[in-house]
């Protein structure tokens, strides 16, 4: 009887919790201490999305739970959020999805806009591209909950990246002129994980203050993060090309910042080949924890530590040789 009693009591419990919290934080292994070491509660994301979620195809019931394990972690981390619904057609057929955005106040109104895509492709787990980059923008946002930064931010986990950049395009067709004019850059950050080099992109001259501030961060908390080289005209030193969920934003006069992790040195120069060992890992099976720990042993750790110290840098201190506005 006593344990009948408690066998109800905990199947009570565990629908309050999935009433209360959806999708959310009961099963990720997180710690609080977790979100003072960098890029260890990136780690823990990442792995959540791309394990007890798994592949998350546009307008997938996978990308619903995606988006509700993202605005989960916003309420746990004590942050408001917003969920914006939009959806798109494409080949007669309907496809909907949604942005997860929150919003953190800063010292001044003017703000910058985090992005990272949250849906993949069908194959493999979407481990690189891109539940690490959402891995980053969640533990950032936690690491400066109660740290004063100069610009307010808006984190946005974007979703249906991949069908189209429809999730930024979305965002970016319904900002207004002020918010428009409000917003001093974006920061995109889209597949963080396996490619042999860490990148910090921006744009050409000073639309790239945010690149050439990272880069002075870089300097100084002596990162291993450096900017596409320029080996390809097409793609001049330090800027990169607009498949990502920054391009929208570029379209109106909003300066970029991108982080990301691939390798300009080798196939077509285009920064499409990630690795030297195995070329591109996104978009295939081999976007799996197991695949890349296995052939790049600490190099998931190690991107993630570093993106998410660079982030948090850029953050507080984007103000102080920003030449922009
Ligand atoms: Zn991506």
């Amino acid at each position: 009887m006593k344990k009948k009693i408690s066998i109800s009591f905990i199947v009570l419990m565990f629908s309050l919790l999935t009433i209360v919290g959806g999708a959310s934080a009961q099963t990720v292994s997180y710690k609080p201490s977790l979100v003072h070491k960098n890029g260890a509660m990136a780690y823990e994301h990442m792995k959540y999305i791309a394990y007890e979620i798994g592949p998350r195809v546009a307008g997938s019931a996978n990308e619903r739970k995606a988006e509700q394990y993202i605005q989960g972690q916003f309420e746990r981390i004590g942050m408001e959020s917003t969920v914006q619904d939009f959806s798109y057609s494409r080949r007669g057929s309907t496809t909907k999805s949604s942005n997860v955005i929150a919003y953190k106040p800063g010292k001044s109104s003017k703000q910058i806009i985090v992005g990272a895509h949250y849906d993949s492709v069908s194959v493999g787990r979407g481990v690189d591209d891109n539940a690490s980059g959402v891995g980053v923008l969640l533990e950032v946002a936690e690491v400066l909950k109660n740290i004063p930064t100069p610009y307010s931010i808006v984190f946005i986990a974007f979703g249906a990246e991949e069908t189209g950049l429809r999730g930024s395009n979305f965002y970016a067709a319904n900002m207004t002129q002020a918010d428009i004019k409000n917003t001093i850059g974006m920061i995109n950050m889209d597949s963080l994980a396996v490619g042999d080099k860490m990148y910090v992109y921006g744009g050409a001259g000073e639309a790239g203050f945010i690149r050439d501030q990272a880069l002075e961060i870089v300097k100084k908390k002596k990162l291993n993060v450096g900017t596409n080289p320029g080996l390809n005209p097409e793609y001049p030193a330090g800027t990169t090309g607009d498949w990502s969920d920054h391009a929208p934003f570029i379209g109106l006069g909003i300066p970029y910042g991108y982080l990301e992790s691939t390798n300009w040195e080798i196939g077509e120069l285009d920064g499409y080949d990630q690795t030297v060992k195995h070329g591109g890992v996104w978009h295939t099976g081999n976007d799996t924890i197991e695949f890349i720990e296995s052939e790049y042993p600490g190099r998931i750790q190690e991107h993630l530590s570093s993106f998410s110290t660079l982030l948090t840098e850029l953050l507080k201190f984007m103000n102080k040789t920003s030449t922009s506005k």
